[in-house]
């Protein structure tokens, strides 16, 4: 099922001149016009950011189902120097958490901090700077493996790409590569495996030095625990569509149609025998067929 606004995505990326056509249609606008207000720019740009997020007791609801929350009184919290992975069946909500994150809607109730201030208040380019995400599909371009990396930050040493691919855990594969670091990218490259490419996008984001780090895992076989080696880790959120890789998260919260349904590490709610415990078992059972 097509959601309407990856519907409006697709239509303004393959037909331009179909979008200048049909511009003033009202169905656009009137999509946009029912957008959540959202507040002016904020004047935060503070020089140390620790990147501690908290949700309270977040409700939200897209413009275009105006009946349905998606998220109702969601609260979770991020902390540097600890992984929260965000495990849940497809629908749940873990998507729109981070949607939420990088402003793209506001929520109706409820509130996200950012160092205890409102994320709203913070300048936006300063936000971009300091929350980084990794998408499922990252894109890497036909240039270096190097060139990729380095597109986080044009002015980065070799020295902050190597540490950078390392707290990615990319550094030792990139090494084994042909021709290493000056190994082709891109499709035609063919080298590089899809769970590679995440990591070299990873260490594209770390570069930029963010504060907060959210990564789509869809490989589910992502080394996460090197991020945490940097000496002033960052918060990491990592969207989990398997339950593979969330198992050396610091802390995993499951959410089932839009509130947590239970909360705690790995061990923690396998002991508690609830939902995580349950689906954890039907994945080993799963495999154990394969
Ligand atoms: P998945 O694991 O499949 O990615 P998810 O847990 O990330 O799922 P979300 O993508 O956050 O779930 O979706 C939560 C709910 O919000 C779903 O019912 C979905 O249909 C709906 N939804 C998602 N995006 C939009 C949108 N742009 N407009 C309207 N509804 C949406």
């Amino acid at each position: 099922e097509l959601q309407f606004s990856s519907a409006v995505e697709a239509v303004m990326s393959y037909y331009p001149s179909v979008m200048r056509a049909i511009g003033g249609s009202e169905k656009i606008f009137e999509y946009v016009d029912r957008q959540p207000q959202v507040p002016p720019e904020g004047t935060l740009a503070p020089q140390n950011l620790e990147g501690h997020v908290q949700f309270k007791n977040v409700t939200f609801t897209y413009p275009t189902r105006e009946d349905t929350p998606v998220l109702k009184g969601l609260s979770l919290e991020l902390r540097p120097g600890q992984i929260t992975a965000l495990v849940g069946a497809s629908g749940a909500g873990k998507s729109t958490c981070v949607s939420l994150l990088e402003r793209f809607y506001l929520p109706q109730e409820g509130e996200i901090l950012l160092d205890g201030e409102p994320l709203h208040s913070y300048k936006n380019q300063y936000l971009h700077d300091k929350i980084s995400v990794v998408s499922q599909e990252p894109v890497l371009f036909a240039r270096s493996v190097k060139d990729n990396i380095k597109y986080g930050r044009d002015d980065a040493t070799d020295e902050e790409i190597y540490r950078a691919a390392e707290l990615a855990n990319a550094h030792k594969f990139i090494s084994d590569l042909p021709n290493g670091y000056d190994t082709d990218a891109g499709e035609k490259g063919g080298q590089v495996s899809g769970g590679q490419k995440q990591r070299i996008a990873i260490a594209r984001a770390l570069i930029r030095k963010p504060r907060i780090l959210v990564l789509d895992d869809a490989t589910s076989n992502l080394d996460t625990e090197t991020l945490l080696k940097d000496s002033n880790p960052c918060s990491v959120l990592l969207i989990a569509h398997k339950l593979s890789t969330v198992e050396k998260a610091n802390h995993i919260v499951v959410l089932e149609e839009g509130k947590v349904l239970e909360e705690g590490s790995h061990v923690e709610l396998l002991e508690k025998g609830g939902t995580y415990a349950d689906l954890v078992n039907k994945q080993n059972t799963g495999n154990n067929d394969a």
